[in-house]
């Protein structure tokens, strides 16, 4: 089989779909499974939704294009604002997509008028981790705008923490998304369909007992994919953490003094000199046919009795205490990070395994 390979373990990632699906069920949360870590792969989409989840979301367009030209009938979620250059294959290609400038909601009106389709607004409002989101306060005026466009619906309100700034999602600002759909609806003599609370980042928060109140919806990629919640990359109880390897082929080994010689300046990325390496004498160091381009060599935990060393765009350097050989495949456990690299890199092979 061709390394450097990413395996792709599709019963694991079926019982971590099922099981969150369930879990969530139970709380009254339905699953958007977000699979822009791995590209919107069809193979993983269609094991998602055989698992119950209800919509498929990837931030990129293209992806979700992807996906309806293969077949995909499911509704989809846009789960980035749309760039104005591209409200034409927003509305053409998926069901719903998130927002929070008028301008955009009134290009994507227009390109759903001409387009004759009617398309769904989840206007995205900012609790603290200040990436993209309306200020609370400006939440009824831009319900008010997408209400008054008829090619457009307004499917509900919901937020995103955790990801820039690691804030965790907690009783307080749950509630305040819960208050914000209240007020929203009684002001404005509407029910909303999604009161979408966040990402994997919402997990520990439902699990130590927090009260959805009026959030009946979720995003899930890390958790679905990994097993794992972002904000403490702790392992979530029921799931399987490694449903995706990824692995690597030596094209070299050799024991060599562990201290550089010569001169040193920056290293190829590294943007601050590396501080001096401690004499350990020779040791047996080996290359593998991975690198940076590939992976992210700081999110991948090796296989037992192995530690990398370093990496630049197309080696990674490992040591092992036991010998290793040429030819030999090493089997890595890719962080979000890295699995999002390794998904991208038309160098890694992806091999998915069922049954
Ligand atoms: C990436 C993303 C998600 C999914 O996040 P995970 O931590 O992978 O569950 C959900 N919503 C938005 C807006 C995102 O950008």
């Amino acid at each position: 089989m061709s390394a450097p390979r990413l395996e792709i373990d599709l019963d694991r990632l079926h019982h971590n779909a099922a099981t969150l699906v369930r879990r969530l069920a139970g709380q009254g949360i339905a699953v958007t499974a977000v699979g822009k870590a791995c590209l919107g792969r069809p193979e993983i989409v269609r094991t998602w939704l055989a698992a119950g989840v209800t919509s498929i979301g990837d931030s990129r367009i293209e992806t979700l294009e992807g996906l309806a030209r293969g077949g995909l009938t499911a509704p989809t979620l846009l789960i980035r604002t749309p760039m104005l250059s591209q409200v034409e294959q927003v509305v053409a290609h998926a069901t719903s997509s998130c927002h929070s400038e008028p301008l955009v909601i009134q290009a994507l009106a227009a390109a759903a008028q001409r387009q004759h389709r009617r398309h769904g607004v989840l206007l995205m409002v900012e609790l603290g981790d200040r990436r993209e989101g309306l200020l609370p306060r400006d939440l009824e005026a831009i319900a008010r705008l997408t209400l008054s466009l008829p090619s457009l619906r307004l499917v509900g309100i919901g937020t995103n923490l955790g990801c820039q700034h690691g804030v965790a999602p907690d009783a307080a600002n749950m509630a305040e998304l819960s208050a914000l759909a209240d007020a929203l609806e009684a002001r404005l003599g509407i029910r909303l369909e999604l009161v979408s609370g966040g990402n994997s980042a919402n997990l520990p928060w439902l699990a130590q007992g927090g009260a959805p109140g009026r959030i009946n919806h979720l995003r899930l990629g890390e958790a679905l994919l990994l097993g794992r919640e972002p904000l403490a990359r702790c392992p979530i109880p029921g799931l399987h953490t490694d449903a995706f390897s990824l692995v690597g082929e030596l094209i070299e080994v050799k024991r060599k003094p562990s201290r550089p010689r010569g001169e040193q300046g920056l290293t190829s990325f590294l943007a601050t000199a590396a501080p001096p390496a401690p004499d350990r004498g020779l040791r047996q160091r080996g290359l593998l046919a991975l690198g940076v381009q590939d992976v992210d060599p700081a999110d991948l935990e090796p296989p037992a009795g192995v530690s990398i060393v370093g990496a630049s765009s197309d080696h990674l350097v490992v040591e092992a205490e036991r010998p290793l050989r040429v030819g030999e495949e090493l089997r890595f456990q890719p962080g979000y990070s890295a699995l999002l690299r390794a998904m991208t890199s038309p160098f890694v092979h992806k091999h998915c395994l069922k049954g």
